[in-house]
């Protein structure tokens, strides 16, 4: 079982396999004690996880075990003076705080923010770290069914909102989506909530985050944490009922209006453009 790198650098340039038995299914408490064991003989200062799903419960759980601090989700991360100095976002990337804790310290940090090395030879060593009990097996994996359209590639998303009263009303908006040549996203609480939508559709700060062309946010508030995953579209469009909904502070285009009487004029202006009418 390989469970990944302890330590790489462009300076040091080596790497540390951990090895045991396992495969490739590694869980976060197993993750958690191979490391522990490896640190408790090579005693590093600092240990960098990815911010992953699994990166976070690693880190927690390693934290614990070494009784290290944590700091999570940081980047621009330095270690000096027997303390780890980081940089962390928040309330949707609209503040960054300055962290520091003392070392030894366990980071994760947030993907995308170092580049990859191009250094390249290096040094690999390998440590056995044995059998593993994580207290946790995995017994069985399913490959999850796609479920909804590849938001990140869409060059144009209409998301739909709690605006939309009723599920069997969303064809409306997946008509106007498609008359465009784009793809249906939604707000958290119609996917996370109401479940009318697949997860996958969910943009925001919990969900995707997407920079299309063209982001049509129709009955949306607008709330911070929707922002957070569309704020770097290219043009947004909002159609709001509510003149003083937060949405039109983030959009370049705004329609105070009813959807159920916009969307429909906006599909009919599109048809009217392109030729023969748009099925229902
Ligand atoms: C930790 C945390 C993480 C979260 N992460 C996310 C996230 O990633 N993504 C996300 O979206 N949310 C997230 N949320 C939820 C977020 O705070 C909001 O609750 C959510 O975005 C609101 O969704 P909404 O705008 O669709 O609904 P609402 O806030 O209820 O807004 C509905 C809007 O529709 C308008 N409207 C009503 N009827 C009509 C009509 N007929 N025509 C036109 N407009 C109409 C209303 O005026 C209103 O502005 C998170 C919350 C928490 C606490």
């Amino acid at each position: 079982m390989e469970i990944g790198r302890l330590r790489e650098g462009v300076r040091a340039r080596s790497k540390l396999l951990l090895k045991g038995p396992g495969g490739d299914d590694v869980l976060p408490g197993e993750a958690a004690e191979a490391v522990f064991r490896a640190a408790s003989s090579l005693r590093p200062s600092v240990i960098l996880l990815g911010a992953t799903r699994n990166g976070r419960e690693t880190a927690s759980r390693l934290a614990a075990k070494l009784g290290w601090r944590c700091a999570s989700e940081v980047s621009k991360v330095t270690a000096k003076a027997g303390e780890l100095a980081a940089e962390r976002s928040v309330y949707a990337g609209k503040v960054v705080a300055s962290v520091a804790c003392a070392l030894p310290a366990v980071a994760t940090v947030k993907t995308g923010s170092y580049q990859r090395s191009d250094a390249e030879g290096g040094t690999v060593e390998e440590a056995d770290v044995g059998a593993v009990d994580g207290a946790v097996r995995l017994l069985s994996r399913k490959k999850k069914e796609a479920g909804g359209p590849d938001l990140k590639k869409a060059r144009v998303i209409v998301s739909a909102g709690r605006g939309v009263k009723r599920k069997e009303d969303l064809p409306l908006l997946e008509g106007l989506a498609r008359d465009m040549g784009g793809a249906l996203g939604c707000s958290r609480p119609l996917s996370s909530d109401l479940g009318w939508l697949p997860e996958e559709c969910h943009i925001g700060l919990t969900g995707v985050t997407v920079k299309p062309e063209v982001y049509v946010a129709v009955g949306i508030s607008g709330q911070l944490q929707h922002i957070a995953g569309m704020k770097d579209s290219k043009i947004v469009v909002a159609i709001n009922t509510d003149r003083s909904a937060p949405i039109f502070q983030a959009s370049d285009y705004g329609i105070v209006g009813d959807l159920y009487q916009v969307v429909p004029a906006l599909r009919k202006a599109l048809a009217a453009r392109k030729g023969p009418a748009p099925a229902a």
